[in-house]
């Protein structure tokens, strides 16, 4: 996903691009306001963090860009283009590392098991909608 932070500031195409130059197949895309319903259940494991209420007005602040994607360990992989949750730790060259400077607007989202990718994709996209 491309958090509303990235959106705003124009990043999509960049990202998209970064995805198409790696080799991922794009299955699914769209441009989409997240409820805080479905705000808080995407980051339900956060729940009890002391940055829950920020992130959540965060994500529902503006569209954001969902993505699907296809590709050999795209999971691992994508984690691996955004780098770091905190952009200062992030490697050169990352999506975090090249855009953000903070952990709490850092440009995009990954899931980070196939559990989780299948539980966000279906909160995200519809039956049917993915190609
Ligand atoms: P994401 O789930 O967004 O892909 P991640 O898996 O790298 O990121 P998580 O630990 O799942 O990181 O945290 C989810 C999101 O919550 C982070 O991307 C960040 O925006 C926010 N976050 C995490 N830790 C903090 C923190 N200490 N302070 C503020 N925001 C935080
Ligand atoms: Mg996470």
């Amino acid at each position: 996903m491309i958090k509303p932070d990235g959106v705003r500031r124009g990043l999509t195409s960049e990202i998209l691009a970064r995805i198409a130059r790696k080799g991922y197949r794009v299955v699914g895309l769209k441009q989409m306001m997240i409820s805080r319903q479905t705000a808080e259940t995407h980051y339900g494991e956060h729940k009890e963090r002391p940055f829950f209420g920020e992130l959540v007005d965060f994500i529902t602040g503006g569209p954001v860009v969902a993505i699907a994607l296809e590709g050999n360990e795209a999971i691992a992989g994508w984690r691996a283009m955004m780098g770091a949750t905190n952009p200062a730790n992030a490697a050169p060259g990352t999506i975090r590392a090249d855009f953000a400077t903070t952990t709490g607007e850092n440009v995009t989202h990954g899931s980070d098991s196939s559990e989780s990718a299948e539980r966000e994709l279906g909160l995200f996209f519809a039956a049917g909608e993915l190609l």
